[in-house]
């Protein structure tokens, strides 16, 4: 089971609050203008050396694919379902879907918010995508 969503200041330094939904930051690569969430210190396409400015980037687009995980660590209740999400401003992005079982399949539009998948050893958050299906 997951935590409720974050909300107000209680959220992932890189998402943000924007429009009545979430926004991620995402690394811009100034020579070749690729985006990369999660931000990158340098370009993985052209091998620009950053520090690389952070955009924030609309967290919806379609599932590229995804997969049920039925053994997982003990941290992360199973079962599942991984998906990657190609957002609508770029970079592939590896997040959970958030229906269980899920009713977003490949293809279909979807939006990110943050959620709380577990604790580290130190009792902080984890976060990751949780993809909702969008009617269109
Ligand atoms: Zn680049």
């Amino acid at each position: 089971m997951t935590e409720a969503l974050a909300s107000g200041t209680d959220h992932p330094t890189d998402w943000e609050p924007r429009d009545g939904g979430w926004w991620l930051l995402a690394s811009r690569c100034e020579r070749c203008a690729n985006r990369a969430y999660p931000a990158a210190d340098h370009c993985h396409r052209c091998g620009a050396e950053g520090p690389l400015p952070r955009v924030p980037i609309a967290a919806s687009g379609r599932v590229y694919t995804h997969t049920r995980v039925h053994a997982a660590p003990a941290e992360f209740p199973t079962p599942y379902t991984l998906a990657y999400v190609d957002l609508d401003d770029g970079p592939r992005v590896l997040g959970r879907l958030a229906e269980e079982p899920p009713t977003a399949g490949i293809g279909d539009r979807v939006r990110a918010v943050p959620r709380v998948v577990g604790r580290t050893a130190q009792g902080e958050p984890l976060h990751a995508p949780y993809f909702i299906r969008q009617e269109v």
